[in-house]
C-alpha cells in the first residue's frame, strides 16, 4: 500500500510532465516552422467589416497575434468570391478584395509583406513578418478571359482554385451536377496559362473527373489547398485515395481541411448548409444590393462560428492516413479558418496549431516530418511552380 501509495502520484506527475514536454516542444517546433497554411478566408472578414488584423480580434479564427501565436507565418489568403458573382461581377468583387488585401498590406508594412514566390515567403518569414501568398478562389473570377487572369497574375495572385460550389463553363465542381465531363478544352487552356505563368493550380472542390484533367494537362505540381481524406469523412469535397496517389505521383500537396464535415461525418450537415447558402443568391442581384448580400451571409457565418464535433486526433487520423497513402512528402495544412463555421474542439483557431502538432509528436512523427507538414513540402511546390 504504501508502495502505490508512492507510486500513482509520481506517475501522474510524470506523465503530467510528459504532456507539458510535447506541447513545448510543439510550440518551439511551430514556431521554427516556416508555418504555412494553405487556405484562410480573413480578407473577406476585412472586406465585410474593416477589422484591423494586427489587433486581436474578438471573432473569426485569424488575425495577427493569434497567427504568430499558432506558428502561421505564410497563409494563402483566398479572395473568394461566391458563385452567386456572376460574369463581370465576379471580377468586380475580384478586385475589391484584392483592394482590401491591399489596405492590410499598406496599414502594417513592419508586420506583414506580400510574397510571390518561395524565396520571398523564407526572407519574410525570417525578418519576423507574415508572408502574404495570394489565391483565388473560383475560375469563375476569370469571367472566361485569360487576360483576366494574367492580369490577377500582375497583381500578385500565385494560385487559382478551378471551381468554387458549382461548374463554371469550363470546369465541374464536386458539389454541382457534371456539365462538362471535367475540363473543356477552354478549361485545359486555363491550365496551361496558369502553368507558363508560373501560377499554382488548386484543384480542391472540382469534381473527380476535373481533378483527373487538370493532373494529366498539369506539367506543374497541382495543390489541393483545403481538402481531406474521403476514406475517412466521405463527402464529395474529400478526395479518394486514388486521387491521393495520383496527387503524389503528379509532385503535388493537399492541404488538410479542418472545417466542418471534411474531418468527421458527424459535422456534414453544417457543410451542406454551407453548400446550399453559399451557392445561391436571390436573382438578378448586383453592384452594392448583391455586396449586402454577401456581407450578411459573411456575418452569418462570423456569428455561428464555434467548434464542432470533431477532435484534434481525428485530424491527426487525415495526416495518418494521407501519409500512409501518399507519403510524407505530398501533405500540409489548408485549415479554411474564417472560412468555416465548425472546428474541430481544440482547434478553434489558428493560435492553436501547436495541439496538433503535440498530436502528432506523441504519435511519433519526427520534427523534420513535422515541419515538411508546416509548410515544408508547400514550399517545394511553390518554388517548383513560380520557379522562383
Ligand atoms: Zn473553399
Amino acid at each position: 500500500m504504501r508502495f502505490r501509495k508512492l507510486l500513482l502520484p509520481t506517475l501522474a506527475a510524470s506523465l503530467t510532465l510528459f504532456a507539458q514536454d510535447d506541447m513545448a516542444r510543439a510550440r518551439r517546433i511551430c514556431a521554427e516552422a516556416v508555418g504555412i497554411d494553405s487556405h484562410i478566408d480573413t480578407i473577406q472578414h476585412v472586406l465585410t467589416d474593416r477589422v484591423d488584423l494586427a489587433n486581436r480580434l474578438p471573432n473569426g479564427h485569424v488575425d495577427f497575434p493569434r497567427m504568430r501565436e499558432g506558428g502561421v507565418k505564410a497563409p494563402f489568403f483566398a479572395l473568394w468570391v461566391p458563385v452567386y458573382y456572376k460574369g463581370a461581377e465576379a471580377v468586380r468583387r475580384t478586385l475589391d478584395l484584392r483592394d482590401a488585401m491591399q489596405s492590410v498590406l499598406d496599414a502594417h508594412p513592419d508586420q506583414i509583406e506580400l510574397a510571390t514566390g518561395a524565396g520571398d515567403i523564407e526572407r519574410i518569414v525570417k525578418s519576423k513578418k507574415i508572408a502574404a501568398f495570394l489565391a483565388i478562389e473560383g475560375g469563375h473570377q476569370i469571367d472566361d478571359d485569360l487576360a483576366v487572369l494574367r492580369m490577377y497574375y500582375r497583381m500578385g495572385i500565385r494560385a487559382m482554385t478551378l471551381t468554387h460550389f458549382k461548374n463554371n463553363n469550363w470546369a465541374d465542381s464536386s458539389t454541382d451536377k457534371p456539365a462538362h465531363n471535367g475540363l473543356t478544352p477552354f478549361g485545359k487552356e486555363v491550365v496551361r496559362e496558369m502553368n507558363r505563368l508560373g501560377m499554382l493550380v488548386d484543384v480542391s472542390h472540382v469534381s473527380d473527373k476535373t481533378f483527373y484533367d487538370a493532373v494529366a494537362v498539369s506539367t506543374k505540381p497541382v495543390i489541393l489547398s483545403h481538402s481531406s481524406s474521403r476514406a475517412l469523412s466521405d463527402i464529395p469535397r474529400n478526395v479518394t485515395d486514388d486521387m491521393l496517389r495520383a496527387l503524389a505521383k503528379n509532385g503535388g500537396v493537399i492541404g488538410i481541411n479542418f472545417g466542418e464535415g471534411f474531418i468527421s461525418q458527424k459535422d456534414v450537415a453544417a457543410l451542406h448548409a454551407a453548400i446550399t447558402s453559399n451557392a445561391s443568391a436571390p436573382p438578378d442581384m448586383v453592384g452594392k444590393i448583391l455586396d449586402d448580400y454577401a456581407a450578411k451571409e459573411y456575418r452569418a457565418d462570423l456569428a455561428a462560428m464555434k467548434a464542432g464535433l470533431a477532435t484534434v486526433p481525428d485530424v491527426a487520423d487525415h495526416v495518418d492516413h494521407i501519409v500512409k497513402i501518399a507519403g510524407i512528402d505530398h501533405v500540409g495544412i489548408g485549415s479554411d479558418f474564417d472560412g468555416i463555421t465548425s472546428p474541430p474542439k481544440g482547434l478553434e483557431d489558428i493560435s492553436k496549431m501547436p495541439a496538433l502538432v503535440a498530436v502528432l509528436l506523441k504519435r511519433g512523427y519526427s520534427e523534420q516530418d513535422v515541419k515538411k507538414i508546416l509548410g515544408g513540402n508547400y514550399l517545394r511546390v511553390i518554388r517548383e511552380v513560380t520557379g522562383r
